[in-house]
């Protein structure tokens, strides 16, 4: 699936349709010293320290893609519902 890296919608901040900057979503790098990482690796220490089952047979074959909005006027961020896609592409428009 192709998108325009730029598309004209609404923005809740100026109350009006704005062009808005589309980009691809990606999660931010774990910080090993996080409270919930340091847990996490409390938890699967030891004997039997397996949480839950690894994943073998994974159900879905395609990844979601989050879409992020960024308003050119007033730089407010939004962002869309996850579609799963096999393929995604921005193309300039
Ligand atoms: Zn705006």
């Amino acid at each position: 699936m192709n998108l325009p890296k730029e598309t004209r919608s609404y923005c809740p901040k100026c109350k009006s349709h704005q062009t808005m900057k589309v980009s691809i979503y990606k999660a931010g790098k774990r910080r090993g010293s996080a409270a919930g990482e340091r847990r996490h690796a409390l938890r699967k220490k030891g004997y039997g320290g397996q949480k839950f089952p690894k994943l073998a047979k994974p159900a879905k074959t395609t990844k979601k893609v989050t879409l992020i909005e960024t308003c050119t006027t007033c730089k407010k961020k939004m962002m869309n519902k996850g579609i799963r896609i096999r393929k995604f592409e921005l193309i300039a428009a």
